[in-house]
């Protein structure tokens, strides 16, 4: 993580103008997390009222929190400005009406980015595009809804027009889509009179498995500044900052899920090493069928003679972690390690068939440090009125 966070932090910066990361941390939320990502001066993205709650439980500085989500609560967005967060990153004409009610309620300056469907899609798999023409997120540019969302901020006394934020997708292995991106949003600069500023979202891709290809980081970074430098000189606009929000990337490869193996099944055509674990600390796989790498701990050198099906032991036909893998011969008691689980692991985990949430913990070098207690069976019962 300490590796990544430099890459972004190095590799994202421009002479011409302010340049920030903001850490998308829906990925992996913890009050250690964001104490990390803190200590290195990096931004926040939050999207919902919990999120807030973490953060501000972290002291993470609120003037550097964006604020994210297509419907968030009139109760969430109080519960942003009496905390001091400025930042906002708008959906929809809805909220921007609500916001300057808020704004002139609370009588406090606050900073609109407006949230843009640019039309792009980069994406590995359909059901993390989050950007064609009917998406949930977002506004296209030309659309009534964005212009008038645009004129509310512009008419009110307590909106600030910050700028314009888009995401394309998720897990990005190549710079097409981003670049694309650039020239559209910056297109729409030259509109305004004002200098504003450009988020360009997360998105960047992770290596879960052999065939994924991610692009390095500070390459890629450099590389998105030095476009919109041009882009910007090309169509002779001037920004003030230009923002991005990684979440999986920063995090995801960090991560190892370990498992202990417990029975080992044959069936007709299948043979299944069954795990303490699933669906209920990594729901990827069932949701969106994921694929992950993983090895035997216990038997790191042995051949891999067995293809196998890596299942857990949640009562869904989908609890699946590895659908097929080759793996040495296994007994019960093995440890078997999930790789890059950093990311949308945690942060998704339930509690369904009651299945208890496991311990995460840091590794340094040598040392390590408990950062998640494991839950038990106590937590269960928290809330239930008995
Ligand atoms: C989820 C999300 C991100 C982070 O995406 P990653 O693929 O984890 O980098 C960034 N911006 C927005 C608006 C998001 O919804």
């Amino acid at each position: 993580m300490k590796e990544t966070i430099k890459a972004f932090k190095e590799g994202f910066q421009s002479d011409h103008f302010k340049t920030k990361v903001l850490y998308a941390s829906k990925a992996f939320q913890t009050v250690a997390m964001l104490k990390l990502i803190q200590s290195y001066g990096l931004g926040l993205d939050v999207v919902s009222g919990g999120e807030i709650y973490t953060a501000l439980k972290a002291e993470f500085p609120v003037e550097t929190i964006y604020f994210h989500g297509n419907n968030k609560t009139p109760a969430e967005l109080r519960y942003a400005i009496e905390n001091g967060i400025i930042h906002f990153v708008v959906d929809n004409r809805m909220e921007v009406e609500l916001l300057s009610i808020l704004s002139q309620e609370y009588d406090k300056k606050l900073h609109v980015m407006i949230r843009l469907n640019v039309g792009i899609e980069a994406h590995t798999h359909e059901y993390i595009v989050t950007a064609h023409v009917d998406s949930k997120f977002g506004m296209l540019y030309e659309s009534e809804n964005c212009q008038q969302a645009i004129q509310i901020v512009q008419t009110s006394d307590h909106l600030v027009l910050e700028g314009f934020h888009a995401h394309i997708g998720s897990q990005i292995f190549e710079m097409t889509a981003w670049l694309a991106e650039i020239d559209k949003l910056v297109g729409y600069l030259k509109e305004f009179d004002e200098e504003l500023s450009l988020n360009l979202g997360g998105g960047f891709g992770i290596r879960y498995t052999e065939s994924d290809r991610p692009l390095p980081i500070e390459e890629t970074v450099k590389e998105l500044v030095r476009y919109t430098e041009e882009a910007l000189q090309k169509q002779g606009v001037t920004i003030q900052q230009l923002m991005i929000e990684p979440g999986r990337s920063m995090v995801g490869e960090a991560g190892t899920t370990l498992y202990t193996v417990g029975f080992i099944k044959q069936t007709p055509h299948k043979k299944y090493y069954f795990v303490d674990g699933g669906m209920t600390d990594n729901i990827r796989p069932a949701l969106y069928q994921a694929t992950y790498r993983c090895d035997l701990a216990t038997k790191l050198t042995a051949a891999k003679t067995e293809k196998v099906t890596v299942a857990g032991k949640m009562c869904e036909s989908g609890d699946v972690v590895i659908q097929e893998t080759f793996l040495p011969p296994a007994e019960p008691g093995d440890i078997l390690a999930v790789y890059a689980t950093g990311a949308y692991g945690y942060s998704m985990s339930s509690n369904y068939n009651r299945a208890l949430t496991p311990a995460v913990v840091f590794v340094n070098g040598d040392t390590s440090r408990l950062v998640v207690r494991r839950q038990e069976y106590a937590d269960l019962l928290r809330g239930e009125v008995l």
